[in-house]
């Protein structure tokens, strides 16, 4: 009997959810809507009814499931299994392990959303091969996982690798985590989108700014040279403090391709002077990044029982 981790990955609006082979293969995938308007009390019923729905589905499947995984955003406490602070899905001091531990009956993982993408793209994805991974996902916001040796750090506080928040421009525009400049102010893609309506008048998307851009548009390429310039100035914080031998991007701006990573080497590679410059390469799991992260933690949490 194959044995599979029950996995989760929990996001504001979706859960992408799925059994995940020993080895890393998603055997199966669902998606369901986190309902996150409900409250968190009732976003942890959901988890927990899919999560079992899940592993009946294994059975039927022929499949064992073993462990489960859950991946979530927010401040997560890896250690204790508690899903601390959550603003988007309503999570307050949730011990999410043992309560989908309990109701599965096997051992459980919780994890936080982004370490646990950085954690497949180490193992399967983008970093294979590679000891030291920085996974840097830029989306509506900017998070950052150090994985080495496959693990992520979490630090003392679950708070690690949230470049995002280091202040590139100092006096910038304001950041939702009360500080001014933060990198995720002023080159996330929502930011890349309010910086060209600043400059325009006109809204776009971040994906339609980086078409703009490609295709000459003189506002769109200044708004997005921008986006580049303060992500490499970020990134060499990154590469100076941790030193890794490749850089995954991932989020909605990574699907920009060569457009971003092309001038963002470049930019990086003119920053550096005693560091070594890491590879930079584009996620190659997509938004799968989580689900699979959440389905090796659950692995992880196995092999320690
Ligand atoms: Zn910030």
């Amino acid at each position: 009997m194959t044995e599979v981790v029950v996995a989760l990955d929990v996001g504001g609006t979706v859960m992408k959810c799925g059994l995940v082979s020993r080895a890393g293969e998603l055997r199966h995938a669902e998606r369901h809507p986190t309902n996150a308007a409900a409250g968190g009390a009732a976003v942890v019923d959901t988890i927990l009814g899919v999560a079992a729905g899940l592993a009946d589905t294994a059975r039927a499947q022929g499949l064992t499931p073993v462990a489960a995984g859950l991946a979530v955003p927010g401040v997560v406490d890896e250690e204790h299994g508690v899903a601390v602070w959550a603003a988007n899905v309503g999570f307050r001091d949730v011990p999410l392990r043992k309560l989908v531990s309990d109701r599965l009956g096997l051992p459980a993982a919780l994890g936080h959303d982004v370490r646990a993408g950085g954690v497949a793209e180490a193992r399967l994805g983008a970093g294979t091969g590679q000891r030291h991974v920085l996974f840097v996902a830029i989306g509506t916001g900017i998070a950052a996982a150090h994985v080495v040796d496959g693990r992520a750090f979490a630090g003392a506080h679950g708070a690690a690798g949230e470049v995002g928040h280091v202040v590139v421009r100092p006096g910038g525009p304001q950041c939702g985590c009360g500080q001014r400049g933060c990198l995720e102010a002023v080159a996330s893609a929502s930011a890349l989108a309010r910086r060209y309506t600043d400059l325009a008048g006109v809204a776009l998307s971040a994906a339609e700014v980086a078409a703009a851009a490609a295709g000459g548009d003189p506002l769109a390429v200044r708004a997005w040279d921008e986006v580049v310039d303060a992500l490499a100035d970020g990134l060499t914080i990154a590469q100076t403090l941790f030193d890794p031998a490749v850089i995954v991007i991932g989020g909605g701006l990574a699907e920009a391709g060569a457009q971003l990573l092309e001038p963002l080497g470049a930019g990086l590679r003119a920053r550096l002077t005693f560091q070594r410059e890491p590879a930079l390469v584009r996620a190659a799991l997509g938004d799968a990044a989580g689900c699979l992260g959440a389905g090796l933690l659950g692995g992880d949490a196995l092999e320690a029982a």
